[in-house]
C-alpha cells in the first residue's frame, strides 16, 4: 500500500501499483477485479467447450445441445461460404410489408422470432402486484446510447457520422448497393430521430416507479387507433387483455403522431437497418466484426474479440444458465454455499441489529422492515431449476439445412412462447436472471430475493485464506449492498412480497426521502476524472453501497480478528479498475453505479470508522466532516 496516498487517495493507496501495471485486454472496454474473475472463468468455460466438443460422456442434455450448437458456430468455412444468404429470408419479409396494416399482420411472428421491432410486448410480475404476471408495452432502445446524446449538437453529429459510417459498412457487407443502403440508413435515421424526444433518458429510468404506467383496455387502445396493438397483444397471450403497463408513458402518448401511415416507410427502413446489425453477429466474420464497430468505438475498444471467443459466446450466450449450472456444481461445492450461507445470515442478523437500534424510524416503520429482512430470500451459487425452454431446444446442424439465423429465430420462439405463457399467472421464483458462472450478484425487488453466484465468491470478494475482516470489506459488503437494495429509493417502495405498497409512515417517508436527496447532493459532481458523477442517476447504488460497507464493518467488528485495515483495504481493493476514457464518459451517462474510484473512496469518507482510524484532518482529501455525511442505512 502506498502510505503517502492514505489520506488524500485511498483508492489509489490501495490500487495504484496494480493500476500502474494493469494491461486492458485488446477487446475489452477496461480491466477490474470483476474482470480478472471473469476472465479466468472463461479461460475454463472455453477450454471445458473445447473438451467437450471431442467428447461428450456424461454430458446432460442441455450441454450436448450447447456443443452443437457450439460445433456450428465454430464451423467458419460453412458460416462463410452462406455468407449474408441466411438472413435474406428475414429481411425479405420486412421489405414485403406493403402498409402499416401488414406489420400489424405480421407483428405477432415477428415478437415471437425476436426480430427488432420499435414496440414491442413482454410478459412480467405485476408491479402492483408481484404475485400476477402482467403485460408490459415496450420501446425499442435509440441508436445511440442515451437520449442525452442527442442533446449537445456537436456530440451528436459526430457520434450519428460514427454510427453512418460503421453502419454503412454493415450493409455494403450484406450486399446493398450504395444508394439503396444510404437510403434505407436515413430514413432510419429519421425515425430514430422521431424517438429521440419519447424515450426515457438513463437518469428517469433509474427511477423503476416511472416505468409502470398501468393503461386499461379501453384507454390502451384509445391511444393506438393507427394500429391495433391490443389485437396483437391477445393474440400474443392467446386470451383476453384487461390491461397493459406501459414502460414509456411518453411514446405511448404520442404513438399515433409517430405510428401511422405517412411515416411507414421510415418505421419499414429503421427495422431492416436494425435486424441487419441485430443479426450480423450469425453471418460471416466479416460481418461479425462489422456488425460489432460501433459499440467498440463508444467504448474505447481497442480490437474486436478474436473469432474463437466470440464463437464460443454465441453458444454460450444461449445455453449460459445450463453451462453456468455446471460450473456450479462442479466449482463451488456445499462446503463454500454452507459457509457463505452462514456469512448471510450473519449480516441479516446485523441487519436487523442495525434497525432496530436505528434512530430515525418509527417502530411501526421498523417492524415492516425487519419482517421484510425475515421473508427475503435468499439464492447461493446456483439456481434450483432452469427455464423450460432449455428442455425444448434441439439445435439442428448445416447438413439438416440449419443455419444460425435459423437457430436464433427458433431460439427467441422457444422463450417469448414461455414469456407470454406466463401472463395471469402465478410466478415462478426460483428461477434466476443471470447464470451462476457470472460475476456479480443482484437483488429482485418482486421476489424480495438476493441472488449470489457462484462465480462471485472467489478472491479477492470471498476466501476461506484471506482473513474474516477481507471478507467482509469484499463479499460481506457485496451481500449487504444487495439487501440494501430491499431499502433504496427504489426497493423501499415494495413490500415484503415484492409488490408495490407503502409499508411506511407519512413522517419516516419524508425522512427517508430527505436522507436520499442527501445522497444525492454527496456524489453530484464530484469529479471522477473523466467528467463529474450524476448524483440523481446513481442514488439507488450509492444507498446500496453505503448500507452495505456499515453493516458488513459492524459484522466484521463483531469478529474476535477485527481488523480495521484490512476491511477498508479489501472494500477499495475490489472496486479497481482501468478504464479507457470513452467506457468512463459512456458509464457516467448511462450507468446507475458511480464510478469504481468513487464507489471506493466516497463510501470510506463516509465512515466514521474510517475517519478515526487513520486521524483525517480538514487538510485531507479523504476528510469529511460528521455533519455531511450521510447515514441512512
Ligand atoms: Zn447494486
Amino acid at each position: 500500500m502506498k502510505q503517502e496516498l492514505i489520506k488524500n487517495n485511498y483508492y489509489e493507496a490501495v490500487n495504484k501499483e496494480w493500476i500502474d501495471a494493469a494491461v486492458i485486454p485488446g477487446d475489452q472496454p477496461m480491466m477490474s477485479a470483476f474482470l480478472e474473475l471473469h476472465l479466468d472463468i472463461e479461460k475454463l468455460l472455453m477450454d471445458l467447450a473445447k473438451k467437450w466438443d471431442k467428447d461428450q460422456t456424461g454430458l446432460n442434455n442441455h450441454l450436448q445441445e450447447f456443443v452443437k450448437l457450439y460445433k456450428m458456430t465454430n464451423d467458419f468455412a460453412t458460416r462463410e461460404k452462406l455468407g449474408a444468404e441466411p438472413l435474406k429470408p428475414v429481411i425479405k419479409k420486412i421489405l414485403n410489408l406493403k402498409s402499416l396494416k401488414d406489420l400489424e399482420k405480421n407483428m405477432k411472428d415477428f415478437v415471437l422470432d425476436g426480430v427488432d421491432l420499435p414496440f414491442s410486448f413482454m410478459v412480467f410480475q405485476d408491479f402492483k402486484d408481484s404475485n400476477n404476471e402482467v403485460l408490459y408495452f415496450t420501446a425499442a432502445n435509440l441508436f445511440l446510447p442515451d437520449t442525452s446524446y442527442y442533446e449537445n449538437e456537436e456530440t451528436k453529429q459526430q457520434l450519428i457520422g460514427l454510427f453512418t459510417m460503421t453502419t454503412m459498412q454493415v450493409l455494403s457487407l450484406y450486399g446493398l448497393e450504395e444508394e439503396a443502403a444510404q437510403d434505407l440508413l436515413n430514413k432510419a435515421l429519421a425515425f430514430d430521430a422521431m424517438l429521440v424526444p419519447v424515450t426515457m433518458s438513463s437518469v428517469e429510468r433509474a427511477d423503476m416507479i416511472k416505468m409502470y404506467n398501468p393503461l386499461l383496455k379501453d384507454e390502451f387502445a384509445s391511444k393506438t387507433k393507427t394500429f391495433n396493438l391490443l389485437k396483437v397483444a391477445e393474440a400474443l397471450v392467446g386470451q383476453d387483455v384487461d390491461k397493459v403497463v406501459a414502460m414509456n408513458l411518453d411514446f405511448i402518448d404520442k404513438f399515433e403522431e409517430i405510428v401511422n401511415d405517412a411515416n411507414f416507410e421510415l418505421i419499414k427502413a429503421w427495422m431492416v437497418v436494425s435486424n441487419i446489425l441485430t443479426f450480423s453477429a450469425e453471418l460471416t466474420e466479416e460481418l461479425r466484426v462489422a456488425g460489432g464497430a460501433f459499440g467498440r468505438a463508444l467504448q474505447g475498444i481497442a480490437e474486436a474479440q478474436s473469432q474463437e471467443k466470440a464463437a464460443f459466446y454465441q453458444a454460450y450466450d444461449r445455453l449460459s444458465q445450463a453451462v453456468g449450472l455446471y460450473y456450479g456444481l462442479t466449482y463451488f461445492g456445499p462446503e463454500a454455499k454452507k459457509d457463505v450461507e452462514d456469512m448471510v445470515n450473519t449480516i441479516i442478523g446485523v441487519y436487523k441489529d442495525r434497525i432496530n437500534k436505528n434512530t430515525w424510524l418509527n417502530a411501526e416503520t421498523k417492524a415492516k422492515a425487519i419482517l421484510k429482512l425475515n421473508t427475503m430470500k435468499v439464492h447461493i451459487g446456483y439456481p434450483r431449476e432452469l427455464p423450460k425452454y432449455y428442455d425444448k431446444y434441439k439445435v439442428g446442424s448445416y447438413a439438416e439445412g440449419s443455419n444460425l439465423v435459423k437457430e436464433k429465430l427458433k431460439y427467441s420462439r422457444l422463450v417469448q412462447k414461455e414469456n407470454f405463457k406466463k401472463y395471469n399467472k402465478k410466478p415462478n421464483r426460483n428461477l434466476w436472471a443471470m447464470p451462476a458462472s457470472m460475476v456479480n450478484a443482484y437483488y429482485q425487488p418482486m421476489n424480495n430475493q438476493i441472488v449470489f453466484p457462484a462465480a462471485i465468491l472467489q478472491e479477492p470478494y470471498y476466501s476461506l485464506s484471506q482473513g474474516r475482516s477481507a471478507n467482509y470489506g469484499g463479499i460481506g459488503a457485496v451481500i449487504a449492498h444487495e439487501i440494501s437494495h430491499a431499502f433504496d429509493n427504489n426497493g423501499a417502495k415494495f413490500d415484503e412480497y415484492g409488490s408495490l405498497n407503502n409499508w411506511w409512515t407519512d413522517e419516516d417517508l419524508k425522512t427517508f426521502e430527505e436522507k436520499a436527496q442527501k445522497m444525492i447532493a454527496l456524489f453530484d459532481g464530484v469529479e471522477s476524472g473523466y467528467g463529474p458523477c450524476n448524483g440523481t442517476l446513481t442514488v439507488s447504488e450509492n444507498i446500496a453501497d453505503s448500507g452495505g460497507i456499515r453493516c458488513a464493518l459492524e459484522a466484521s467488528k463483531k469478529e474476535k480478528d477485527h481488523n480495521y485495515e484490512e476491511f477498508f483495504k479489501n472494500w477499495a481493493r475490489v472496486w479497481r479498475q482501468k478504464s479507457s476514457p470513452e467506457f468512463m464518459q459512456l458509464l457516467l451517462t448511462v450507468d446507475v453505479h458511480s464510478p469504481s474510484n468513487l464507489r471506493a473512496n466516497m463510501q470510506l469518507k463516509n465512515l466514521v470508522e474510517f475517519q478515526e482510524f487513520y486521524n483525517l484532518t480538514e487538510q485531507d482529501e479523504m476528510y469529511l466532516a460528521k455533519e455531511q455525511m450521510v447515514e441512512i442505512w
